[in-house]
């Protein structure tokens, strides 16, 4: 019997260790990991040089307080602000987090402008913004939020693509709209260009703050380092995760000159956000993702799996419906059941998982090879072939 409390569905499954794309079970099966920890393994497993990374900087030092400089926070914070739209980063841990961060923020900015009524976030009903008390209020999905009452006020809502509601539910009091520029867990729901366009065009005019979720679209995940970035726009907050630890818990927030004027000392903290061994992990992902040509290769991998996923799909429109997403951040939407096509990927060795709307969602590290794609395909290929 388990002593792990029981909050997860779990798969009887366990892995022993991992090699770039694949995972050896304690069955002595041989698995294609497209799920990557859920878009966290970006370098997949067992990487050579986040090994070395972590394992040099694991001799020298851990862990000190944020009270003192950490020059390997200094150093990522330094390139993240060079690579994008953000001039300061605040470290944290995980993506729920950060996105909590990124509401206090929001709301300390206009505080510190003397507006301090000006409070309230705006989100999309259904999206996932993490698990934390605040986090799922923001989310508000009626699964996430059922029984964690009394609910947390400071949020509003509207429906994915719902222009007229959003325009609508935009109050005096509202601070900033937060929104996943990509819905991962929602069921790998892009909002397309024009819209995010809208959306930091409505936030200027409104003068209100626009937050994009990228922890799960970021880092590298859509074939840029930031989904919003197709759309040639400038949000003001950004929480970000998964990608960027590579397998090590690591979050942070980065933010605009405006919105770092809110905050001074001892207004927010973290105990280990952003600690040595973290940092290592982190500075060394990013090395990996700025050489010439990797993000150009996820966005060329992406389209080719897209492309061929959706042959899959004219073959078999009886079980694909549709295939979403941008880059490596793929979903299948399916008129099938979702639990027993899992499980039949599963059965023929490719690891994927699920989301929202009937969706399962093909995640693999960002560095997975053509061939390794292909594999992945055949199987698909295969399971629809043979589903009943
Ligand atoms: C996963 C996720 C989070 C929460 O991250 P955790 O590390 O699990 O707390 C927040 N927002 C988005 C968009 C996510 O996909």
């Amino acid at each position: 019997m388990s002593k792990i409390l029981n909050t997860y569905n779990r798969k009887k499954i366990s892995f022993t260790k991992g090699k770039g794309s694949y995972l050896y079970a304690s069955n002595g099966k041989k698995y294609l990991d497209f799920c990557a920890g859920i878009a966290v393994c970006s370098l997949g497993h067992a990487n050579d040089y986040l090994i070395r990374s972590i394992n040099k900087q694991s001799k020298k030092l851990w862990h000190v307080s944020n009270v003192f400089t950490i020059p390997e926070q200094e150093k990522l914070a330094k390139r993240l602000t060079q690579k994008t739209f953000a001039d300061y980063v605040s470290f944290q841990n995980s993506g729920a987090e950060a996105t909590e961060a990124a509401i206090k923020f929001a709301r300390r900015y206009f505080y510190s402008k003397g507006q301090p009524k000006k409070n309230r976030v705006l989100c999309i009903n259904n999206s996932f913004h993490g698990r934390t008390i605040a986090a799922i209020f923001a989310s508000n999905s009626k699964k996430a939020i059922e029984g964690f009452g009394p609910k947390v006020d400071g949020f509003d809502h509207f429906n994915f693509g719902d222009h007229k509601g959003l325009e609508k539910a935009i109050t005096k009091r509202t601070a900033a709209i937060m929104v996943e520029t990509i819905l991962g867990e929602g069921g790998i729901k892009v909002i397309p260009d024009f819209c995010l366009k809208g959306l930091r065009k409505l936030c200027n005019k409104k003068k209100i703050l626009l937050i994009l979720d990228e922890v799960q679209c970021g880092v590298g995940r859509s074939g840029k380092f930031f989904a919003f970035e197709y759309a040639k726009i400038k949000p003001d907050i950004v929480p970000i995760a998964k990608g960027i630890g590579g397998g090590f818990p690591l979050g942070a927030v980065l933010v605009n000159k405006k919105v770092a004027s809110g905050m001074k000392p001892g207004t927010h903290g973290s105990t280990f956000g952003g600690n040595p061994l973290a940092m290592s992990v982190g500075n060394a992902v990013m090395d990996v993702m700025f050489k010439k040509d990797f993000l150009k290769n996820v966005s060329k991998n992406g389209k080719y799996f897209i492309y061929q996923l959706n042959k899959i799909k004219s073959k078999y429109p009886k079980i694909i419906k549709e295939v979403r997403g941008k880059g490596l951040l793929i979903g299948l939407c399916l008129h099938v059941n979702q639990a027993k096509f899992i499980q039949k990927l599963l059965d023929n060795n490719l690891l994927t998982v699920r989301a929202a709307e009937n969706v399962v969602r093909l995640l693999p590290p960002l560095n997975v090879k053509r061939n390794e794609i292909n594999l992945g395909l055949k199987i698909i290929e295969k399971v629809c072939k043979k589903f009943k």
